[in-house]
């Protein structure tokens, strides 16, 4: 641990101009009023903003930066005041402080609406000065690091909000190393046995990898030689975390992954760059659609860089990425790395003095946040809005194209909906079909990399509701909901419209509008459309409406109004009992009516609805809901296969989304296949897994048993998706297992 020489030694060397007296003042000030603290550990309180200035020095911040570090928890925490702060260190500190302080209050994992609101609080703050949320990621990393003494809840609730908010921040930023940190401990603190299995499997692999990144290296630098370039060639292991991400995301074993180590080249020029990847290129074998240039196209966050991968001596796989000393400044420091050109960017302006944090708000990065404050300032309801930035934080990005080389970059997972939305809401709201790459494709269609879309549009279209579900980015669902909730009534009452045509066909009698027109007296709703709309929600029987304009109707015994009768509303004087009355689909038994509880939000009030027997949604992934005759609602997750066949039904489509509260220990059901290889004990290991991991085995089948493996069907109780990927990932991770996935209807 550093002390007030060193610290200042320490700015002075990156900055020469630094104010040094100002740093030693900002320690002594801090050291002073947190003297008679001390940290759980027992050890003096100012080590931590001690150690916080000095992860702000390896980001090579600015003075107020580094000062800001040593004061930051002085309001909260002492008896210095704003004023005090204001009056000592000037006011650029005093707000930066203040902005820490404000922060510090925030809890961002608390019930959602609170969640929502702080969160939207957190980007003011951060947006009016990123400083503030630089400190604040350094503070978190030094808690992160320093948490044995806490307590485990406490623990659990700090790796959780690290998890789901700075770590994010920190890659949105682009100071990789900070989110690869902060990430890992947090991993660590929540799934400590997934952390464990992978830090020992990555153990082996080592050993077994460690002869052959040596030959890979050798070679390389020889080849370099051989073409006189230039370049630094070092050598990485990726962090437990991000295996694990890619294990569960790509639901892949940890031995397929392509770039548990890899190399990067560091050159001099750009040029350099690309004369690397045709040495590379023809010294090995390459993995075909392993090739990213990032060069040309750079990662919203400023990331430049060349992936490729190439197949080493023995078959191994090894990622290399190439690049400009520059650019790995930037892919390691982000946002930070900015104030390191300081000069170049004077001498451009002919020698205007830039405050640093200005050339900070220059970059990409903080031109994202910007942005999700104007979002902000339109007014989204900040529930929702809180849910869109917060998939758009965890999302990488896709490049693609208009059909004139427009560049569109996406959230990973988009759609051509999300795209048409990206060109422009008009284009977005009236979109029917699209053809990706010259080929017509589904509006459902996750874009790729390099894909050209073409959008085409019918005039006066509207957006199907169920679209919100299927678009990833904010922008469109925003625009879909607004559009939708004014048509939502119109697609009710064509729905209900198709619903009576049907039945009166079943009952072989003749409809006609103004039939229904004479004999709307008999019916409650004051209008052919309100009848309409009323069948559609659900809330009127088309039996009903039958036997209003045919009195002597009767239906068969096994129809709508027997289930009617079994319900009360029998033969005398139904009429004046429709009132109120709610429409009852010939029961299933498997039918979940109104008020049992299940969590969906979205549907018409009192319709029953149910999940699809095979589709097994889970809570947290996106899901949608189908209007049928007769079963009510049914619930899909939105990549269920089963939902094809209502593609060209958009009236059928209803927009819901789970209704969870954080505190509902309700579990869900969920499908999946495992392959492992007969050996002993493989079963019990299993179930161990997922006993461990808190989820419940409610069904197991053996589907096949052959000598050397055995595949098996197990239904699970989770609860959530999340829940069930971590499950799943944890079961690839076993050596004895094969193969494993979820089975979705
Ligand atoms: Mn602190």
């Amino acid at each position: 641990m550093m002390g007030r020489d060193e610290l200042v030694d320490r700015v002075s060397k990156y900055n020469p101009e630094t104010n040094k007296a100002l740093i030693a003042r900002a320690y002594d000030f801090a050291q002073d009023v947190h003297d008679h603290q001390t940290r759980k550990s027992g050890e003096k309180y100012f080590i931590h903003p001690k150690a916080v200035a000095e992860i702000l020095t390896e980001l090579k911040l600015d003075d107020a930066t580094i000062a800001t570090g040593l004061l930051h928890d002085t309001i909260e925490d002492t008896r210095a005041t704003r004023e005090e702060i204001n009056k000592l260190f000037g006011d650029e500190i005093g707000a930066l402080v203040d902005g820490v302080t404000k922060l510090d209050q925030l809890d961002l994992v608390t019930k959602k609406a609170e969640q929502a609101e702080n969160f939207r609080k957190l980007l003011i703050a951060i947006s009016s000065d990123v400083r503030v949320l630089l400190v604040k990621l350094a503070d978190r990393l030094h808690n992160m690091r320093t948490m044995e003494h806490m307590r485990d809840d406490r623990r659990r609730h700090i790796s959780r909000e690290t998890m789901e908010i700075y770590a994010p921040l920190a890659g949105r930023m682009g100071i990789q190393w900070l989110r690869d940190e902060l990430e890992d401990l947090s991993f660590r603190w929540l799934y400590p046995e997934a952390y464990e299995t992978i830090l020992a499997r990555l153990e082996k692999l080592r050993s077994s990898y460690s002869r052959l990144i040596i030959e890979v290296e050798k070679e390389l630098h020889l080849k370099l030689e051989e073409y006189g370039i230039d370049a630094l060639v070092t050598n990485r292991e990726k962090k437990p975390f991000s295996i694990w991400r890619k294990m569960e995301n790509r639901q892949i074993a940890l031995e397929q992954l392509c770039d548990i180590y890899g190399f990067r080249v560091i050159t001099k020029s750009v040029e350099d760059c690309y004369r690397v990847l045709g040495v590379i290129h023809t010294t090995w074998q390459i993995v075909p659609g392993r090739f990213k240039d990032y060069i040309s196209v750079p990662k919203s966050n400023d990331y430049q860089s060349i992936h490729t991968t190439i197949i080493g001596p023995e078959r191994q796989r090894v990622e290399l990425q190439i690049r400009t000393e520059k650019m790995h400044e930037v892919g390691e420091f982000g946002i930070a790395a900015h104030t390191l050109y300081k000069e170049s960017i004077e001498d451009e302006s002919n020698g205007k003095q830039h405050p640093k944090h200005d050339l900070l708000q220059d970059s990409s990065a903080y031109q994202w946040l910007r942005q999700l404050v104007d979002m902000l300032r339109e007014g989204d309801n900040p529930e929702e809005f809180l849910e869109h930035t917060r998939l758009e934080l965890f999302q990488d990005q896709v490049f693609t194209f208009t059909p004139n080389g427009g560049l569109i970059v996406l959230p990973h997972a988009a759609t051509p909906i999300d795209f048409a939305y990206a060109v422009h809401t008009d284009i977005g709201d009236t979109c029917i079909s699209c053809k990706i790459n010259g080929r017509p494709m589904p509006l459902v269609t996750n874009l790729k990399n390099g894909d050209e879309v073409e959008i085409n549009c019918a005039e006066g279209h509207m957006p199907p509701a169920a679209w919100e579900n299927i678009a990833v980015t904010g922008k469109a669902k925003a625009a879909i909901r607004r559009s939708t909730r004014a048509s939502m009534q119109e697609q009710y009452g064509r729905l209900g419209h198709e619903i009576i045509i049907q039945g009166f066909a079943f009952a072989e009698r003749k409809f006609t509008k103004t039939l229904l027109e004479e004999k709307l007296f008999r019916l409650p709703q004051g209008s052919v459309v309100e009848v309409f709309a009323a069948v559609g929600r659900g809330e009127l029987a088309v039996d009903l409406v039958i036997s209003a304009l045919y009195p002597d109707y009767v239906a068969d015994d096994d129809s709508d109004v027997s289930v009617m009768k079994a319900a009360g509303h029998g033969e005398g004087g139904w009429l004046g009992k429709t009132m109120g009355l709610k429409f009852l689909w010939a029961g299933q038994p498997e039918t979940i009516g109104p008020g049992s509880g299940i969590p969906i939000r979205g549907t018409p009030d009192d319709m029953p609805i149910r999940f699809a027997p095979k589709g097994g949604a889970l809570p947290g992934e996106r899901i949608v809901g189908i209007m049928t005759q007769g079963e009510g609602i049914i619930i899909y997750p939105i990549h269920a296969k089963a939902l094809q066949k209502y593609d060209d039904q958009p009236e059928r489509w209803v927009d819901v989304t789970w209704d969870i509260q954080s505190e509902s220990r309700e579990r869900f059901p969920a499908l999946i296949s495992v392959t492992t290889y007969n050996m002993p004990g493989s079963l019990a290991r299993i179930a161990q897994l997922i006993g461990e991991a808190d989820a419940n085995i409610d069904k197991l089948r053996m589907v096949r048993r052959a000598v050397d493996f055995t595949e098996m069907m197990i239904g699970l109780e989770v609860w959530d998706i999340k829940h069930l990927n971590r499950i799943v990932a944890g079961i690839k991770a076993m050596k004895i297992v094969n193969r494993v996935f979820r089975i979705q209807g």
